[in-house]
């Protein structure tokens, strides 16, 4: 239906099926090419290898993935017309796999090269849009390691600056550094002040980062009806919530959306103290809400994908959409992606549901949104009446268009 067999037999995801990358970072989203020239010009301590031994792209955990990734980027002194090549690049590359959508983030920094960074991000968002028809939107984010007094910093500033097509906050970095809830005032900032909805990253390695999250969360952004304003919350990863049945229905009943990043989630090793964790033990501790770990930790993270909770969350009625995390570093795109869906023992039949959503939580104008839902549902149409689509409205032709004599 959604899915064939490729020339190893694996099950893939065709190419036509709309598809949105809900987590992406762009500052690793290069293709092959650049990485390889950054190599040759000595912009990068990686060899040529990193792209072909394929041990190289497995990290034992987040800190060796974080060294990866800082020597990925160590000399690459971007330019405003490379970093917005990358971002048309990209996008476009996407879109030839399906992408009607993609939120790509940016990390903060104060001053200048934060301008016209954003700057060169917009307009490698606008050319990918002309060219190819893929929406796309901005998150702005903050690093866990600098404190949240750095991300009240950076909601306060984007509640005074505008920037085109920035919609979204988020926050990423290390989870055990501190407490998820002391950034309560910086998502208020951003989603009261600055109108943004909020997509950090949570429990990924970590599950306590779950309660301070909830808890964190304005409770005004958790009761919105949806039907207007374009906000929306999601959460990147939460693998690590897999441990907690409550931890799990929680999300289920606050309606919150988990971007799951399967090869991500794959290729990046879990700290000892999540490790440790056994049936009967506590998560969260302190004044923290206390939840209990009732089932196993699955070793996903173990070149086990079949093991990735997110069928478990499926079940449970968590929304889930996909992301690629960081392509370069962790030899993905978002097609691939939705495959990685089927291995880890998704129901192929689901697989438009990603992208419905995706859209569903996307941080976009309700205009925009209702466009791109008309996209999956046209494709629902034409592969329930049997007929595979011969275009899609993203773009998508097949060689039959091109055909003089069709019917000889
Ligand atoms: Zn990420």
């Amino acid at each position: 239906m959604y899915a064939d067999l490729d020339e190893n037999g694996k099950k893939r995801v065709k190419y036509e099926l709309p598809k949105a990358d809900m987590h992406v970072h762009i500052s690793m989203a290069w293709d092959d090419g650049r990485f390889i020239r950054a190599v040759k010009k000595g912009y990068t301590t990686l060899g040529p290898d990193f792209l072909t031994n394929r041990d190289n792209r497995y990290f034992a955990d987040l800190s060796e993935h974080h060294f990866a990734y800082e020597a990925a980027r160590k000399k690459a002194q971007l330019t405003p017309v490379g970093l917005s090549d990358i971002v048309q690049t990209y996008l476009q590359k996407i879109a030839q796999q399906g992408a009607i959508y993609a939120e790509i983030s940016n990390s903060f920094r104060s001053g200048y090269d934060f301008d016209w960074q954003m700057e060169a991000i917009a307009a490698g968002i606008d050319a990918a849009k002309h060219n190819t028809g893929i929406e796309s939107r901005i998150v702005v984010t903050t690093l866990r390691d600098h404190g949240y007094e750095q991300a009240e910093k950076a909601a306060q500033h984007l509640a005074k600056v505008k920037y085109r097509h920035v919609t979204a906050f988020g926050l990423v970095g290390n989870e055990e550094k501190d407490d998820f809830y002391n950034y309560a005032k910086s998502f208020k900032i951003a989603y009261n002040d600055a109108g943004l909805g909020l997509v950090p990253h949570v429990a990924e390695q970590y599950p306590a980062n779950a309660i301070g999250f909830l808890d964190a969360l304005p409770k005004e952004a958790l009761n919105q009806g949806h039907t207007t304003d374009p906000r929306r919350i999601r959460a990147g990863h939460a693998t690590t919530i897999h441990l907690s049945s409550d931890l799990m229905n929680e999300f289920a009943q606050n309606n919150i959306c988990i971007e799951s990043c399967i090869s991500s989630n794959n290729r990046i090793g879990l700290p000892q103290r999540t490790l440790n964790y056994n049936i009967g033990d506590i998560i969260g501790s302190g004044a923290d809400r206390q939840f209990a770990v009732d089932r196993p930790l699955s070793t996903y993270f173990n070149d086990k994908i079949e093991q990735h909770p997110i069928t478990e969350f499926i079940q449970r009625g968590i929304p889930i959409c996909l992301g690629s995390d960081n392509p370069l570093l962790q030899n993905t795109n978002i097609s691939k992606e939705y495959s990685q869906t089927l291995r880890a023992g998704v129901d192929q039949k689901l697989l438009l549901t990603f992208t419905e959503n995706a859209i569903k939580f996307a941080n976009i104008d309700n205009e925009t949104r209702q466009t791109l839902m008309g996209k999956v549902k046209e494709y629902e149409s034409l592969i329930k009446g049997n007929s595979p689509p011969s275009a899609t409205s993203n773009g998508y032709v097949h060689a039959s268009n091109f055909l003089t004599h069709p019917n000889r």
